[in-house]
């Protein structure tokens, strides 16, 4: 053989060697996402063994986290860390918001309908999602061989983390007291899912937004996903997107640090050492990448900031839009000029100034005046012209990634630092603005190719997808604007 031959016969082997050269991955993605679980949590609980301690221990851990827009809540939350984008790029604009002028929830579908509980239920799908997610990635990395499952109490935690195609969404409905799904993934519950209900009946008709038993059914059922599914055992990475709903509708009633919300996260704690127990003896502590994080933090309430001295407010929502639409109504001589208020977002009326004849410019500047009336609203921004309001940049930039043209309010509304949607009298908690105590989550990552470490460096939820996705070597989510933590 010359060496012209010789050399070809080598770069042949080489190539040949390379397409069948398979990237190391881990045997299963793990997402666990914890509602309104603000940072500090993580170093104010005292921790039994094996939970969160050994997620501080084991894992890596980015203390300051940032969500990097607005409004801070739990749709938009959960498909922001799954796609590693925003509002602006995936349309999740809200838990509500309004398409085609009507307003629907998250994941409202009226062309599907409800699966398990009560069959007359409206559908729920990830359609208005319009990016990818992580699952979505390693459906297309592995020629759709990868399976993902969905599992949360709260129907929006189950559907958006999971993607477009996970082969099965789970979460509770209050109606049927049972965990359910919808047409849009299959027509009949999986055995192991009826099975969960008809075993579980008495606890899952019990209070379980508000009680540990809501955090304890939420990984039984993970667990159950895990086994029946025969997850992380197959020859592509899986992925399992668990959500923890009850802290966050617990702390909206009882409020942060009150006695119930201390309570779920003690269970919360348990039920994580015993997950990482499964997972160590199913998959093998090396074989899975787990992520902790949260959708958005927590506001501690009136009451407890104002009792020790601190500052804090209240704004009422509902009040609000009543107060604005009577300004209006007394200037140009129409009513519900506003059409709604959502999460810190109004909406104009566009068929109520039409019909009037009104002058959109002029109705739009009266309504962020008589938005900005109450003493608690720095600012009513039009956010078609942000760029002219004299806000800091760094809040701009927040308001625009929070923003979905057709689907979010045309006013963004910024309460001063400190207030929050609610009563002075109620204990309960909130969030959805841009303040640390709204924006700030904890983010710890721990198993596969993860060495315990920390860091205090800025980094954002929409860079947990890209960190995920460049480890695994699968391209990023399409619509993704953050950036891989780890060198
Ligand atoms: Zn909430």
């Amino acid at each position: 053989m010359n060496n012209i031959k010789k050399f070809f016969v080598v770069v042949m082997a080489v190539m040949a060697l390379s397409a069948t050269a398979q990237v190391e991955r881990p045997k299963l993605v793990v997402g666990l996402v914890v509602d309104q679980m603000r940072w500090d949590y993580l170093y104010n609980y005292q921790w039994g063994e094996g939970g969160f301690k050994t997620l501080l221990h084991d894992g890596y851990l980015c203390n300051n986290t940032i969500i990097d827009y607005v409004p801070t809540v739990t749709a938009i939350g959960h498909s922001s860390i799954y796609t590693g984008t925003t509002p602006a790029f995936h349309g999740i604009a809200g838990n509500n918001f309004m398409l085609n002028g009507k307003n629907v929830t998250s994941v409202q579908d009226d062309s599907e309908r409800g699966v398990g509980g009560n069959e007359k239920t409206r559908g729920k799908s990830p359609r208005n999602l319009i990016t990818t997610t992580i699952a979505d990635q390693l459906l297309l990395a592995t020629d759709f061989k990868s399976r993902t499952v969905g599992i949360a109490l709260k129907d929006r935690a189950a559907i958006l983390p999971s993607g477009h195609r996970p082969i099965g969404a789970y979460w509770y409905d209050n109606g049927s007291k049972s965990m359910v799904t919808s047409t849009y993934y299959m027509d009949k519950l999986p055995k192991w899912v009826s099975d969960f209900n008809k075993q579980h009946r008495d606890e899952l008709s019990s209070d379980v937004y508000n009680l540990p038993i809501g955090t304890t059914l939420t990984f039984a059922l993970a667990e159950q996903a895990l086994i029946n599914e025969k997850l992380g055992q197959g020859e592509v990475t899986d992925m399992l997107t668990i959500s923890v709903s009850n802290t966050d509708m617990c702390s909206h009633y009882y409020g942060t640090h009150s006695p119930k919300v201390d309570s779920i996260y003690q269970q919360l704690d348990k039920e994580i050492a015993h997950f990482i127990e499964v997972l160590d003896q199913r998959i093998g502590r090396g074989n899975y990448l787990l992520f902790l994080s949260a959708d958005h933090g927590g506001t501690h309430s009136y009451p407890r900031m104002t009792k020790h001295g601190l500052p804090s407010g209240c704004w009422q929502n509902p009040d609000a839009l009543t107060a604005a639409n009577t300004l209006l109504e007394q200037q140009f001589g129409v009513k519900d000029i506003l059409k709604a208020e959502m999460e810190y977002t109004f909406y104009l009326n566009h068929e109520v100034i039409n019909n009037a004849h009104l002058n959109y410019d002029e109705v739009m500047r009266a309504a962020c005046q008589a938005l900005e009336t109450p003493e608690e609203i720095q600012w009513a921004i039009d956010v078609a012209h942000i760029d002219t309001y004299p806000i800091p940049t760094i809040l701009k930039e927040r308001i625009k990634l929070g923003y979905f043209p057709e689907r979010s309010g045309e006013i963004y509304i910024v309460p001063r630092t400190g207030v929050y949607a609610g009563k002075k009298e109620e204990a309960g908690s909130n969030h959805g603005t841009w303040s640390q105590s709204d924006s700030h989550i904890p983010l710890i990552f721990m198993g596969w190719h993860i060495t315990p470490g920390e860091t205090s460096r800025l980094t954002h939820m929409t860079d947990i997808a890209a960190t995920v996705c460049a480890m695994l070597h699968i391209q990023a989510p399409n619509g993704c604007i953050g950036k891989p933590i780890f060198e």
